[in-house]
C-alpha cells in the first residue's frame, strides 16, 4: 500500500556527539526512533544520513549532513526526520542554513521524534520556530539579494529603477529627451556662468518648463539635478559615483566637476539669500582694505565698511550704491568690447592648467571605473573597493577645488564683443546674471574716502582692479 502522505524519499538524520545527551543517545536509538516516526507518518525513507561528530561546536564539517543538504537541494528528498533539532544543527546559524535549504527545495515536511525534550511543548512550537526562521531568513535573503543586485547594477552602470523618470531622460532611464537635454545644458552653462539656482528656477518657470511630475522648479530640486552624476553619464550608488553609466551624458563630466566645485564654494561662502546688490563682494574699503557690505536703507542703498568681530573693517567708509553700480557696470560693458579682453578670453579658454586638471580628473575617473569593473567581476571585495577609492576621491576633490578658481572665466563665454548688445538687455537680466558678468571681468574695486553723505559719486574715488 503506497503511503497516504505522498512522502516517498524522506531523509533521516542522526548524529552522535560528545555532549552528555549525545553519549546517552546512541546513533542506533536515534535511527530506531526516526524509523518508527516515519512509519507512523506513512513516509518512505529515501536515505539515512549519519555523522559521527565528537567535537560539538568545533565547526568541523559533517559530511553526511552536507550530503543531506545537497540531496535536499537537488530535490532528491521530500521530507526530513531527525531525533531532535539539536542533532540536526549545532548553532542557530546552522538552523538558518537548514531552513533556507529546505525552504528553497520546497520541502515543508520536517519532523522531530523528540520535539518536547527541551522546549516543553510538542512539534508545533518547534515547527513554528522553524517557520518563523524561514520567514526571517526569506526576508533577510531577499534584502541581501536586492542589495547585491543594486551593487551589481551600479558597477555595470545600469540604471537603478524607480517610479519617476529622471529629467532629461525617457522612462527607460537611458534614452535622452532632446528638448529636456537642451534645457539641462543651458542650466549647466548658466549656473557655471554664475547665475543662482533661484534665478534659474524663475527662468524655468518663465519658459514653461516643469519638473517630471509637472510641478514648478525649486532650488533643492534643481540643485539635485545639476549635481547628479546621471546627467554627466555617471552611475552613482549611495550618493557616490561608481563608474560610467550605460546612458548618454547630457553634459561633460568636466562640467559636472565645475558645478560641484561651484556648489562647494557657495556652501563655504554661505550665501543663500537672494542677491540685491550687483557689486556684493566686489568692493574694498580705501581706508582699511576691508570688504564693503550691502546696507539697505530706505530710499538709498549703500555699500559700507563695517567694524566689529564679524566684519573687521574700520567702519568709516560709506558709498551710495546706485551711481557706483552705474559707473562700474558701464566700465565692465566697455571693457567687454575692448580688443584686449577678447584676446585674454581666447587665451584663457585653452588654459593649460585647466586642461591639465581636467585630464587629471579624467584619469582619476578612469581608475575609479576600473575598480568598479573589478568589483563587478568580484575580483575585489566591497571593502577593498572602498579602500582603493578613498585616495583617488580625495585627489579628485583637490583637483575640483583647483578647477573652481578657473571656473569664473566661463562666465565670459560669448560675452566679449557683445558689450553694446548687453547694455541694451542689461535691465532685463536677472541680478544674479548681472553680478556673474561683472564678477567675471572685475576682480574688485577699491573705493576711496569721499564726502560723507553725498548722494552723487566722484568717479575718481573708484579704482577698478580688472580680472581680465
Ligand atoms: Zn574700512
Amino acid at each position: 500500500m503506497p503511503p497516504v502522505s505522498g512522502v516517498r524519499a524522506a531523509a533521516v538524520y542522526a548524529r552522535i556527539s560528545s555532549d552528555t545527551e549525545g553519549k546517552a543517545l546512541g546513533v542506533a536509538r536515534q535511527l530506531d526512533d526516526c524509523r518508527r516516526l516515519a512509519d507512523q507518518m506513512g513516509w518512505s525513507i529515501g536515505q539515512e544520513y549519519v555523522d559521527n561528530d565528537l567535537s560539538a561546536y568545533s565547526g568541523k564539517r559533517r559530511p553526511a549532513y552536507q550530503q543531506m543538504l545537497a540531496d535536499l537541494a537537488d530535490g532528491l528528498r521530500d521530507a526530513v526526520i531527525c531525533y531532535h533539532v539539536d542533532r540536526l544543527t549545532r548553532r542557530p546559524v546552522e538552523l538558518e542554513q537548514f531552513v533556507a535549504t529546505v525552504d528553497a527545495a520546497g520541502v515543508r515536511k520536517v519532523r522531530f521524534v523528540s520535539g518536547d525534550m527541551d522546549l516543553g511543548t510538542g512539534d508545533g512550537l518547534l515547527i513554528g520556530r522553524i517557520m518563523a526562521a524561514v520567514a526571517a531568513n526569506e526576508s533577510a535573503a531577499k534584502t541581501r539579494r536586492m542589495r547585491r543586485k543594486w551593487e551589481q547594477n551600479a558597477a555595470q552602470g545600469v540604471p537603478h529603477g524607480g517610479s519617476i523618470r529622471p529629467f532629461g531622460y525617457e522612462a527607460d532611464r537611458v534614452t535622452v529627451r532632446p528638448n529636456e537635454a537642451e534645457v539641462v545644458r543651458q542650466l549647466a552653462a548658466r549656473y557655471l556662468a554664475g547665475e543662482s539656482l533661484r534665478s534659474l528656477c524663475t527662468w524655468l518657470t518663465d519658459e514653461g518648463v516643469s519638473t517630471v511630475t509637472g510641478g514648478e522648479w525649486r532650488s533643492p530640486t534643481l540643485r539635485g539635478l545639476l549635481r547628479s552624476g546621471r546627467i554627466a553619464g555617471l552611475r552613482e550608488h549611495r550618493g557616490e559615483v561608481v563608474g560610467p553609466a550605460k546612458w548618454e551624458p547630457i553634459i561633460s563630466p568636466a562640467d559636472r566637476d565645475r558645478i560641484l566645485a561651484r556648489m562647494a564654494e557657495q556652501v563655504v561662502s554661505g550665501r543663500r539669500t537672494p542677491r540685491r546688490y550687483v557689486l556684493s563682494g566686489l568692493l574694498r574699503c580705501g581706508r582699511c582694505g576691508g570688504k564693503l557690505y550691502a546696507s539697505p536703507r530706505e530710499n538709498s542703498r549703500r555699500y559700507v565698511c563695517l567694524k566689529g568681530p564679524d566684519h573687521g573693517g574700520c567702519g568709516r567708509l560709506t558709498v551710495v550704491a546706485e551711481p557706483l553700480e552705474h559707473l562700474l557696470v558701464e566700465a565692465v560693458l566697455q571693457r567687454l568690447d575692448g580688443p584686449e579682453l577678447a584676446d585674454v578670453v581666447a587665451g584663457r579658454r585653452g588654459d593649460d592648467a585647466a586642461a591639465e586638471l581636467s585630464d587629471g580628473l579624467a584619469g582619476d575617473q578612469a581608475q575609479l571605473d576600473e575598480l568598479a569593473v573589478m568589483f563587478g567581476k568580484q575580483e575585489i571585495s566591497a571593502r577593498e573597493w572602498r579602500a582603493a577609492r578613498e585616495p583617488i576621491e580625495r585627489r579628485m576633490q583637490d583637483r575640483q577645488r583647483q578647477l573652481t578658481a578657473l571656473t569664473r572665466t566661463d562666465a565670459l563665454t560669448g560675452l566679449p564683443g557683445n558689450g553694446g548688445q548687453l547694455r541694451e538687455q542689461w535691465d532685463s537680466l536677472s541680478l544674479s546674471r548681472q553680478a556673474a558678468i561683472v564678477g567675471a571681468v572685475l576682480d574688485h574695486a577699491v573705493i576711496e574716502p569721499g564726502q560723507l553723505g553725498s548722494r552723487s559719486l566722484d568717479p575718481s574715488r573708484v579704482r577698478a582692479i580688472w580680472r581680465v
